[in-house]
Order: structure tokens, then sequence, then C-alpha cells
């Protein structure tokens, strides 16, 4: 059996993989061994629905060494306005190309395609090819890194996890796109972004939304992509981040009183003592270190301050005595 030699064995050539080997080969002079079952680099891109597309800018995807796309605003469609955002094969091909002009350029890179990792992921390592069944053990120098942690689990490449009906036609998502006659409608099941896409691309297609079941298992959290921009559109990403914050305070008593903290320490007492009453509103009722917070000291001698903390005091003063009360009623332990 053959031997390969290495200090560092990847295992996976997805977007972790590729950028793991990307930074080490660019920081120091290790010689690396990347195993993935695929045919290239990409990992679960090369499997995707053709109407994918990254849904962040491309400009926040892929490695360190190579800006992926031309950080392009589009100008059409539903993303106008925005930066734009890679498909799929333009994913693959990018991976490609980093693995063809910086890892295997460097020389110390090696790239086995078509091969699985067979080792046990602690001392015995071995790979092999799925197309000759050659094995080799793997001699790792320094490390083995296991890049497979967000391997995803796909429609393409996992049967389902539930029974269905034989009297259905039943599809992974990717085949939607050779689908040579209609049904009586379309059920989507999932409640991740490929279930979204798919939905958001049947009626793209002029399906009719009454056509359209879609069946999900839990709400998604969605960030507004108008608010995930780089470069000159940074400044909506920080307007989200203050939106996202503003929204938390207004529901949480702990955020509110930073906020109001915040707002105190700019200058700014009309917003403070309206996020300070907010916080108490919640139940954030922290007498003392609302009366000592010195991020608070120019409002001292404020009228409206004041009275807030004037009444807050007597709460819990009168918070105290019924705690104290409640405590010398409780019965006490024989121990
Ligand atoms: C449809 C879809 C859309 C997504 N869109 C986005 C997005 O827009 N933005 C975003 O940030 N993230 C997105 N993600 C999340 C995605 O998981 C990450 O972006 C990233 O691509 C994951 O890369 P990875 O290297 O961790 O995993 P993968 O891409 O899954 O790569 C793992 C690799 O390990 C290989 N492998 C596994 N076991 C072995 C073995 N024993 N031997 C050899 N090789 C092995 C596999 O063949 C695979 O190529 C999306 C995920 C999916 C499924």
């Amino acid at each position: 059996m053959a031997t390969i030699e290495t200090d560092y064995l990847v295992v996976g050539g997805g977007a972790a993989g590729m950028a793991f080997a990307d930074s080490l080969i660019t920081e120091c002079g290790a010689d690396v061994v990347i195993v993935d079952r695929r045919h290239r680099p990409g990992g679960h891109w090369n499997s995707a629905y053709p109407f994918v597309r990254l849904h962040q800018p491309s400009a926040f995807y892929g490695v360190n060494s190579m800006v992926l796309g031309s950080d392009t605003i589009d100008s059409e469609g539903p993303n106008a306005g925005l930066y734009e955002r890679a498909t799929a094969p333009a994913i693959c091909q990018y991976f490609s190309r980093v693995l063809d002009e910086h890892l295997l350029a460097s020389g110390r890179v090696r790239f086995l395609a078509m091969t699985d990792y067979a080792g046990d992921m602690r001392t015995e390592h071995h790979v092999v090819s799925r197309l000759t069944g050659r094995q080799a053990d793997v001699v790792v120098r320094r490390k083995l890194v296991d890049a497979r942690f967000l391997e995803s689990s796909i429609p393409a490449t996992h049967t389902p996890s539930f029974e269905v009906d034989p009297q259905v036609r039943f599809i992974p998502v990717n085949d939607l796109v050779n689908l040579a006659d209609s049904g009586s409608g379309f059920t989507i099941v999932g409640a991740g972004k490929t279930a979204m896409d798919a939905c958001v691309w049947l009626l793209e297609q002029g399906v009719d939304p009454g056509a359209i079941r879609w069946i999900r298992p839990r709400d998604a959290w969605l960030l507004d992509r108008k608010f995930q921009q780089p470069l000159k559109l940074l400044p909506a990403l920080i307007e989200g981040v203050s939106l996202y914050l503003e929204a938390a305070a207004e529901a949480d008593s702990e955020m509110a009183y930073r906020l109001a903290t915040y707002f105190a320490v700019d200058g700014d007492e009309s917003e403070a003592l309206h996020w300070l009453r907010r916080a108490i509103y919640l139940g954030n009722e922290n007498y003392p270190w609302f009366a000592k917070n010195p991020a608070w000291n120019r409002l001292h001698g404020h009228g409206d301050f004041e009275r807030i903390l004037e009444d807050l005091k007597k709460t819990y003063r009168r918070n105290q005595k019924n705690w104290k009360r409640l405590l010398e009623q409780a019965p006490q332990s024989s121990s």
C-alpha cells in the first residue's frame, strides 16, 4: 500500500476545508493534503439546485486570498440596489481557481479528489480512491483537520426521513427544473433556505400561489439582506445593527437599560430617560446601580431623572421589606 506523508491532512474540500488550507498556505510553510469524495473543491455547492445563490453578498464569502465576484451592485431583479450574490456554478468555479491558482500553485498542497477518508480520525489515517479502489496510508506529521463539521445533509444526496405515498410524484428540489408536465400542484417540505428558494422560484415562474402548499416544521429567523451589505453600502449594515438593538431594547429590560446608558453618556437626555423608563417598565428595578452608575452622572439634578430614582427607591425599599418578611416566615433548616 502506498504511503502519503504530510503536515496537515484536511478532510473535506468544501468552503471550510478550502478556507483553512488557504490561510495555512499563506501564513506558514506547511505541506497540506486535502481529501474529498467529490470530483472538485466547493463541497455541497457541486450538488446544489440550479436556482440557488448565496444569500449574502459574494464579498462576504470564500477564502482570504481571493475575492469572490466583482463587487457589482445589481441593477435588476429582486436584489436590485444590493451587492451581487454568486450562483452555485460561480462558487464552484471560484473554488477551482483558488485550488489551481493559490493552493496547487504553492507546490505545497495536494488535492485528492474522488477519494474517501477511511481512518479512525485519531491515529490511523487511510484514503481510498472512489474510482480505482486504490488505498494509501497517510502519515500526518502535525494534525488531522476535520473540515466536515458544517457538512449539510441535502435532498440531492439523501433519502427522505419520512414515508412517501407511492401515488405522489416525489422529487428532490434539484429536479424541479426538469419537470416536463405540470401536476395538480406543488407541496414543498422544509423550513430552510432551500424550501424558501423553491417557493420563490415557482412564483417567479408564474405558478399560481394557490397551487403551492408549504409544509414547514418551524418558522425561521430571517435577516433583511438590505442590512447585510459591505463596502459602499456598509452604512446600511450599521443601520441594521441599530435597528436590531432598538428592537431588542423594546423587548428586554437589560438591553433597554444599556441603550438608556448609551444615550446618557452621549448627552441625549430625552432618549436616555425614555429608555430608562422602558427598562423599568420591563422589570429592571436595580435602584442601587441606577443611582450610582457613573455613566449617569450628568443627569443627576435633572428633575425627571431624580423623580424616576425617587419612585424607584420607594419600590426598592418596599420590595426589600417584603423579601425580609417572606424570608423570616420561611421554615428554618434544621442543620
Ligand atoms: C443549499 C445550501 C445553501 C447554502 N447557502 C449558504 C449561503 O448562501 N451562505 C452561507 O454562508 N452558507 C450557506 N450554506 C451553508 C454552507 O453549509 C456553508 O456555506 C459551507 O458551504 C459549508 O462548507 P463545508 O466545507 O463546511 O461543508 P461542505 O460544503 O458540505 O463540504 C464538506 C465536504 O466534505 C466531504 N466529505 C465528507 N466526508 C468525507 C469523507 N469521509 N472523505 C472525503 N470527503 C468527505 C464532502 O464530500 C464535502 O465536499 C448553504 C448550505 C446549503 C446546503
